[in-house]
């Protein structure tokens, strides 16, 4: 079969079969979908063999490239042993090998791994396990979450439930557990009307007030440390991280740490927490963990948590909860040989120098007319785009904005994905300098001629 007939059928059967996440269907089976076959350090091919920059780490995961020569052979290699046993009353030597290396790595006072499958696991378990913390400890009313405004915790019920983001999670309220929202620290557009260091950080202010009246009913904070990824790449001012911690130290609140978009490199350092030196009590992994490869989460804790759990059978204290995938063997060996390339290429190291390249390049684009923000931390960037710049007026839902910004891209050879009217770049940790320009440079020209119109 020729590749058009081959990708004519393959486009059908999309259509006929598959229902794709945040997706429009109806707009999706009047366009025509790009059909991914290969991929390649930074690069992914299509059926045609056109090769594009993946200028979005395939949402997010993607940490030393496509196809890492360590990460396939860990994979492979582990294929040959056993591809998959549970953690459910048995254990395996790569889970506790991995559990002690994520210990080591995440360096602060968090001692205890438990495994699942994806982000929203993640959170789920934090969540879980921070409201079973104060039940264990007898302290019943503390029931209830305190989270952010344009905070993305994951799509299962409670991570929706500390969600923050009307468009995704409005529809689902009649659904969801009551929590509290503090003002997201998104200076553009801060909900306070101040201006950021003149504010003294006004949000923090408010987020005390509520935890002042609420304390006694609140059992954890979650909260993106240092970006708030899918409310639009949103980048704390300085101190606000720290001021949380000190704020759940003060009126006993656990702090949990979302950092599934944040952690293995994102944003410039290993876990955005140690940008402000902040240890959590609760940690949550994922999507880079095995280095972009397989689903894997971790919901990492304290030894005093974990031993609010302890117990005979009998007693009732135990954790209630498990996937049946939890700590799969083939996710876990590629997650050690990711770490194993973290150290042995210095990727944290050799990336400051890419956070410089990338800031020159984003500090022309803030220059451009329809550019009203732009933000970054490390490797995680959003450029919002405004209808008129002195207003901030956004554009608005029917123009679809970004994306027409990110199909102009991908015209061009370069994937990206957007956040309403955020184009955001986040690209594999291990991109070349060369690669990183052009990123820069399709991406500002998709801006020019897509918003240029706009006028
Ligand atoms: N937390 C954060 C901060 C995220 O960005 C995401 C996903 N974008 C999730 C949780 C949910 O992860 P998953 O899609 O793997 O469930």
């Amino acid at each position: 079969m020729d590749i058009q007939s081959l990708k004519k059928q393959f486009e059908e059967l999309d259509k006929k079969y598959l229902w794709h996440p945040f997706t429009q269907m109806k707009e999706w089976t009047e366009e025509t979908p790009l059909i991914i076959t290969e991929g390649r350090g930074s690069f992914l091919k299509d059926i045609f063999g056109r090769w594009y920059l993946d200028g979005i780490s395939s949402v997010w995961v993607t940490v030393h490239g496509h196809r890492k020569q360590e990460i396939d052979d860990a994979i492979k290699d582990q294929i040959d042993k056993i591809s998959h046993s549970t953690l459910l009353g048995l254990t395996h030597l790569l889970a506790v090998k991995l559990a002690e290396k994520l210990i080591k790595i995440v360096n602060s006072s968090l001692s205890k791994v438990f495994y699942s499958d994806d982000g929203s696991t993640a959170v789920e378990i934090g969540l879980k396990m921070a409201f079973q913390y104060w039940q264990r400890l007898g302290i019943k009313r503390k029931t209830r979450f305190l989270s952010l405004s344009n905070a993305y915790h994951g799509d299962t019920i409670g991570a929706v439930s500390v969600g923050g983001i009307d468009l995704f999670h409005k529809i689902f309220s009649p659904l969801l557990f009551k929590s509290y929202k503090a003002p997201s620290p998104y200076c553009y557009r801060c909900e306070l009307g101040k201006k950021y260091p003149s504010c003294k950080l006004l949000c923090l202010k408010k987020m005390e007030k509520i935890i002042q009246q609420h304390h006694k009913e609140i059992a954890g904070l979650i909260i993106e440390p240092i970006v708030q990824g899918a409310g639009g790449m949103i980048v704390s001012p300085p101190g606000y991280l720290k001021g949380v911690r000190k704020l759940c130290s003060k009126y006993n609140i656990l702090m949990i740490a979302d950092e599934v978009a944040t952690g293995f490199g994102r944003t410039g350092k290993m876990f955005a927490c140690e940008h402000e030196d902040v240890s959590p009590d609760i940690l949550c992994l994922a999507k880079g963990i095995t280095g972009g490869y397989l689903t894997l989460a971790a919901t990492i804790t304290t030894e005093r948590i974990y031993k609010a759990f302890l117990g005979r059978y009998k007693d009732l204290k135990t954790f209630f909860h498990g996937h049946t995938y939890t700590g799969n063997q083939l996710a876990c060996a590629a997650a050690i040989a990711n770490f194993d390339v973290f150290k042995k290429e210095k990727t944290i190291k050799n990336m400051q120098k890419k956070i410089e390249i990338l800031k020159n390049g984003l500090a022309k684009i803030a220059e451009f007319p329809h550019v009203g923000d732009v933000r970054q931390r490390g490797f995680m960037v959003g450029i919002e785009l405004v209808r008129d710049k002195k207003t901030k007026k956004p554009y608005s839902i029917e123009e679809k904005m970004g994306w027409k910004v990110c199909y102009r891209a991908r015209e061009k050879g370069l994937i990206i994905r957007p956040l309403g009217n955020v184009i955001v770049l986040m690209p594999p940790l291990n991109i070349s300098h060369q690669e990183l320009k052009r990123l820069i440079q399709v991406t500002a020209e998709a801006i020019k001629e897509v918003t240029g119109k706009s006028v």
